[in-house]
C-alpha cells in the first residue's frame, strides 16, 4: 500500500515537474532561433511524457501493483526532475547571456567616464529623432559644444583633474538640459545634445548651457574657470541627415570659438570657408600621425664677423597629398586654433633634435633654432616635453635655440613669462623672433632670459631703400647691444644688405642671398662648397 501511495505521488509530481517546464522550453525556443528545432522537439517530447506519465498513473491505481512499477515510478520522477534542472540551466544560462548583452550594449554606447551616451548613441537617437521630427514636421536642433580652456588644464594640472572636470561638467549640462534632450559626449571635451527645439528654443538652451559653465567648477580646492563654445545646426533648415546636421553644428562651433561669442547658429557663409579649414585640420592630423608629408627644412645663420655657420634654423613643410606645399603661416594659425599645435610642436622639436643628433653623430656641431608657436608659449608643459626630448637624444640644452613672437609674448604676460623661465632654467637659449613687429614693452624684454634678438625681415628687406627702416634696424641692433643680447637680421637678400649690417655691428645674418632653407640633406652639400663651412661656437 505505501508502495503504491510512494509510486502514485512520483509520477504525479513528476508529471507536474514536466508541465513546469513546458513553459520555460517555450520562451528558450522563442530566443534560441537557430536551435529551435531541437527545442520544439523537446516541448513535443515533453507533452508525450505527460501523457505516458499520465497513463502509467492510471494503472498504478490497479489493486496490486509490483515492485517493477514502484522502480519504474521512481526513474519516471528522476527522469521528470533532469528535465526539469536541464532546462532551468538551460534558461539561467540564456538570461545571463542576455545580461551581458545588455552591458556589453550599454557599454558600446555609453562614455565610461561620465557615464554618458557615446557617439554612436546619440548618432542612433538622432536619426530616430529625425524620423519622427520629419512625420510631426517639427524642427530638431543639434548642438556641438567644445570647451574652452579644457587641454589647458588637463595639461598643468594632470589627466586626474581633467577627468574629474569632465565628470563635473557633464553632470552640470545634464542639470541644464531636460531629461528629453539626449546629451552625449563625442569624445575629448566634445559634447553634443540633440533636442527637439527651433533656432529660437536652441539659442535659448545654448545660453544657459553657456552660463552655467562660465560658473567656475571647484575641484579639490582649485577654483577652475572654462567655458563652453557651442555650434547650433537645425532640421531641416540646415540638414536632414545625421552627418549633415553634426558637421554643420561643428562649423558653427568654430566659428563661436572664433568670434569668442560662446555659441553661434550654422550659416551657409562661413561654411566654405571652415570646411576647407576643417579639412586642413583633419588632413594635417593624419600627416602629423602617419609621419608622412611633414618635413623640416633648414636654413643657416652665419656669424656676420667670423664668416662663419653659426647654426640653422629648422622650418617646417607640409607636402600636402593634393594641394602640394602648404606654407608654415597657413596652416600653423589653424592648429592654434584646435590644439593640435602641441602634437605639431612635439613632431618638429622631434625632428629637429633627432637631425642635431644625426649631424652630431657624423661630426658636424651644429645648433638648431626652433620656433615655438604662442600657444606653445601657454603651455606649461611644453618645457617638460622639451626636457625629455634633449635627455631621449642625449643633448645638451645649449644646442637647442628656441625662436619665440614679440606678440606670442604679450599676449598673456604672465603665464608666458612662467613657460619662458622654465624653458630657461632647462638650460635651451631663446631669440626673440620677428623683432619690431609687436608692441613688446622694454620693461618686459628686459626681464626676458633670451640671448639673440631677431630683427623681422620686413625691415631688413628694404633697409637700402627706405630709410625709416634703415633707423630701425641700426636701433634695434644698438637696443640688443645695451640688452646684452646677440642681434641678427632674417632676410638677407642681397650682398649690399649683409655689408650694411655688417657696417652697423649687426653679429648674425639669415637670408635667401646666404642660403634658403634647405632639406638636411641639401645643407650638408651645401656646407662642402660653402664659403662658411665651418662652425663658429654659439
Ligand atoms: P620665421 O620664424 O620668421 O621664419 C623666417 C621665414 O622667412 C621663413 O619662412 C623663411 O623661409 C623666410 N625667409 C628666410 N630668408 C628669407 C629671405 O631672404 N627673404 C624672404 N622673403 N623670406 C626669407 P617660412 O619657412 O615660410 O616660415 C614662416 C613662418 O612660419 C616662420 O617665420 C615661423 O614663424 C613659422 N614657422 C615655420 N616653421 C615653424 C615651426 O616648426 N613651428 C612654428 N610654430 N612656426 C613655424
Ligand atoms: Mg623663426
Ligand atoms: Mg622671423
Amino acid at each position: 500500500m505505501i508502495q503504491q501511495i510512494l509510486s502514485i505521488s512520483m509520477v504525479v509530481v513528476g508529471i507536474f515537474l514536466l508541465i513546469s517546464a513546458l513553459y520555460p522550453v517555450h520562451l528558450i525556443r522563442r530566443f534560441d532561433k537557430e536551435n529551435r528545432t531541437g527545442w520544439n522537439i523537446l516541448f513535443i517530447l515533453i507533452h508525450f511524457f505527460v501523457l505516458g506519465y499520465t497513463t502509467f498513473c492510471y494503472f498504478l491505481f490497479q489493486p496490486k501493483i509490483t515492485f517493477g512499477d514502484f522502480i519504474v515510478a521512481l526513474i519516471l520522477f528522476g527522469g521528470s526532475i533532469f528535465v526539469v534542472i536541464v532546462v532551468r540551466l538551460s534558461q539561467s544560462a540564456i538570461d545571463n547571456i542576455k545580461r551581458i548583452a545588455a552591458l556589453e550594449r550599454h557599454n558600446a554606447l555609453h562614455d565610461d567616464l561620465t557615464g554618458l551616451p557615446n557617439r554612436a548613441l546619440l548618432l542612433e537617437r538622432i536619426n530616430q529623432l529625425i524620423l519622427h521630427a520629419k512625420r510631426d514636421l517639427q524642427p530638431l536642433a543639434i548642438l556641438v559644444m567644445d570647451l574652452n580652456r579644457f587641454k589647458e588644464i588637463n595639461d598643468a594640472l594632470g589627466h586626474h583633474y581633467g577627468d574629474f572636470l569632465l565628470q563635473k561638467v557633464a553632470e552640470r549640462l545634464q542639470e541644464v538640459i531636460r531629461e528629453s534632450d539626449t546629451l552625449a559626449r563625442l569624445g575629448g571635451d566634445e559634447f553634443s545634445v540633440a533636442l527637439a527645439a527651433d533656432a529660437e528654443q536652441a539659442m535659448v538652451v545654448s545660453k544657459k548651457i553657456s552660463e552655467a559653465l562660465q560658473q567656475p567648477f571647484i575641484i579639490e580646492g582649485h577654483c577652475l574657470n572654462i567655458g563652453i563654445s557651442i555650434g547650433i545646426a537645425i532640421y531641416p533648415t540646415h540638414g536632414d541627415d545625421c552627418d549633415t546636421l553634426l558637421q554643420h553644428a561643428d562649423v558653427a562651433m568654430y566659428s563661436a570659438k572664433k568670434t569668442e561669442t560662446h555659441y553661434a547658429l550654422y550659416n551657409v557663409s562661413q561654411d566654405q570657408f571652415t570646411l576647407n579649414r576643417l579639412m586642413l585640420l583633419t588632413d594635417l592630423r593624419e600627416a602629423i600621425r602617419k609621419k608622412e608629408s611633414l618635413f623640416l627644412h633648414f636654413q643657416p645663420k652665419i656669424d656676420i664677423k667670423k664668416n662663419r655657420i653659426h647654426g640653422v634654423e629648422a622650418l617646417l613643410r607640409w607636402n600636402h597629398p593634393e594641394l602640394g606645399m602648404i606654407p608654415p603661416d597657413q596652416f600653423i594659425p589653424l592648429t592654434e586654433q584646435s590644439g593640435i599645435i602641441r602634437s605639431l610642436s612635439n613632431w618638429v622639436l622631434r625632428a629637429a633634435l633627432a637631425q642635431r643628433a644625426a649631424w652630431r653623430e657624423a661630426g658636424l656641431d651644429l645648433s638648431v633654432s626652433v620656433n615655438l608657436s604662442i600657444k606653445d608659449l601657454q603651455d606649461l608643459s611644453v618645457p617638460l616635453m622639451i626636457k625629455d626630448l634633449l635627455k631621449e637624444y642625449q643633448l645638451d640644452p645649449s644646442s637647442l635655440m628656441l625662436e619665440i613672437t614679440e606678440t606670442s609674448m604679450m599676449l598673456d604676460p604672465d603665464r608666458t613669462y612662467e613657460v619662458i623661465s622654465n624653458l630657461h632654467a632647462l638650460g635651451v637659449q631663446l631669440s626673440i623672433d620677428d623683432f619690431g613687429t609687436g608692441y613688446s614693452s622694454l620693461a618686459y624684454l628686459k626681464q626676458l632670459p633670451a640671448e639673440e634678438l631677431k630683427i623681422d625681415k620686413s625691415f631688413v628687406r628694404n633697409m637700402l631703400i627706405d630709410d625709416n627702416d634703415e633707423v630701425i634696424v641700426q636701433a634695434t641692433i644698438d637696443l640688443a647691444k645695451n640688452l646684452g643680447l646677440a642681434v641678427i637680421a632674417e632676410g638677407v637678400e642681397s650682398a649690399e644688405i649683409l655689408t650694411r649690417l655688417k657696417e652697423l655691428n649687426c653679429d648674425l645674418a639669415q637670408g635667401y642671398y646666404i642660403c634658403k632653407p634647405l632639406p638636411a640633406k641639401e645643407l650638408e652639400e651645401w656646407l662642402k662648397t660653402s664659403p662658411y663651412a665651418a662652425t663658429s661656437s654659439p
